[in-house]
Order: C-alpha cells, then structure tokens, then sequence
C-alpha cells in the first residue's frame, strides 16, 4: 500500500512501479505532473517565459494556416486616386513654385532682361 501524494488516499501500487508510483489515479497523475510543471517554470522563469512566446507563435503559425476558406483578400488601398494626386500635388506644390524662382533668378543674373512679366507672375505662385 502507498499513499497518494495528491489527494493522500491510500492506494496499491501497480506491480510494474511498486516501488516508485507516487499517485493514485489517473486525475491524481495530472494534478502532480502540473504542480511539478508549476515548480521547473519557476525555477527557471526566464526560460519558462521564451517557452511560451515560443509557444504562442508556432500556435499562431498553425491557426493562420488551418484558416479553411481562402486567404483574405489584400487589403483596399485607403485612398480614393483624386486623395492621392491631391497628396501629390501639394508635395510637389513648394518644390514647383521654388524651382521657378530659382529659375528666374538664374535668367535675372545671366543678365538676361526678364520684363514685366517674370515678376508678375511671381505673385501668382500660390503657396
Ligand atoms: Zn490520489
């Protein structure tokens, strides 16, 4: 006769472990195996800890892969093709009007005689 080491009944060992059964019942066996579980992890938490991130990812893994239906589609660009030129546009806007200064300060040192025009239109540059 033994005594359980979980739920302290007493209980006949198995003749194949006599020496070394230590719980009474197959719930007993469960309840042991994760107390000791328990014990490893806090013994060794840091490890304990990569385990389960480890864990989680390969369960991850397998879930996105068991999805039955097919693959979702690729996800709709947000932005409506007028939204997008508008971004465009406005980036570019400063880089225009600067690059048409620029260009007119470079005829204006050439020595080049611009007229009325090249200055009036400066004011119509926008921002
Ligand atoms: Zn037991």
């Amino acid at each position: 006769m033994a005594r359980c080491s979980e739920c302290r009944k007493t209980f006949t060992p198995a003749a194949s472990a006599r020496l070394t059964q230590r719980v009474c019942s197959a719930s007993c066996r469960n309840v042991r195996d994760r107390r000791q579980a328990r014990v490893r992890r806090g013994q060794d938490l840091e490890g304990a800890r990569e385990d389960e991130r480890e864990r989680q990812r390969a369960s991850r893994a397998r879930r996105r892969e068991s999805v039955g239906h097919a693959g979702a589609s690729p996800p709709k660009v947000p932005l409506s093709h007028g939204q997008i030129a508008a971004i465009v546009d406005r980036a570019l806007a400063p880089s225009r009007a600067s690059l048409v200064l620029q260009m007119g300060v470079f005829v204006r040192r050439s020595g080049l005689d611009l007229g009325n025009a090249w200055r009036l239109s400066r004011g119509s540059l926008g921002p």
